[in-house]
């Protein structure tokens, strides 16, 4: 650990103080700094105050649309890693939440609407795996990689064309980790 530290202000330094704050030996990554009531990891990176998992999604993948929630795959507000993550609307929050049992902190825009209910939930679904199925195959014939097609189906569904389709979230880690000597 000693002789790595790097400068606050430098853009490696936060990103090493962040990885500090997380226990990375678990399937999930937990946050072991500031948690709020919502049990969401919180942070700062370069002053400005972050939800821990939204920063993850940001270091990762880089800019997304703010209006977008980070959702989980894995159930646990207190996971950060990057592979359990995935953009959504909060009524994809909801519904996801919904079905795993999980109540929602929120009330007001995240309150449950009980025009979603688990038949909306199997529908939208059902959508979800059709259309994945479409990229899938319309990948294959541009001959794109495998690892291409599982992203786009399991991680990057709500993540616009702009965004970085190269590589994938586990070479990201890999890349960032090997920059800071971790
Ligand atoms: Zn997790």
């Amino acid at each position: 650990m000693k002789g790595r530290r790097k400068s606050l202000d430098t853009f490696d330094g936060q990103l090493l103080n962040f990885f500090d704050k997380i226990n990375t030996t678990g399937d999930c990554w937990i946050w072991q700094a500031a948690i709020n009531k919502g049990g969401y990891g919180t942070c700062r990176f370069f002053q400005k105050k972050w939800l821990a998992h939204r920063l993850s999604w940001y270091l990762f993948f880089g800019d997304f649309d703010k209006s977008l929630s980070v959702c989980y795959w894995c159930n646990n507000p207190s996971c950060v890693r990057p592979q359990h993550l995935y953009l959504g609307t909060q009524i994809d929050n909801m519904t996801y939440m919904k079905q795993c049992g999980r109540q929602p902190n929120n009330v007001g825009e995240l309150n449950p609407n009980a025009k979603i209910d688990i038949r909306a939930v199997n529908e939208i679904r059902g959508l979800r795996n059709a259309y994945r199925q479409v990229i899938s195959e319309t990948v294959r014939r541009l001959g794109l990689c495998e690892c291409h097609v599982q992203r786009i189906a399991n991680e990057q569904f709500w993540v616009s064309p702009s965004e970085k389709l190269e590589g994938g979230t586990d070479k990201a880690v890999e890349e960032i980790k090997k920059r800071l000597s971790l």
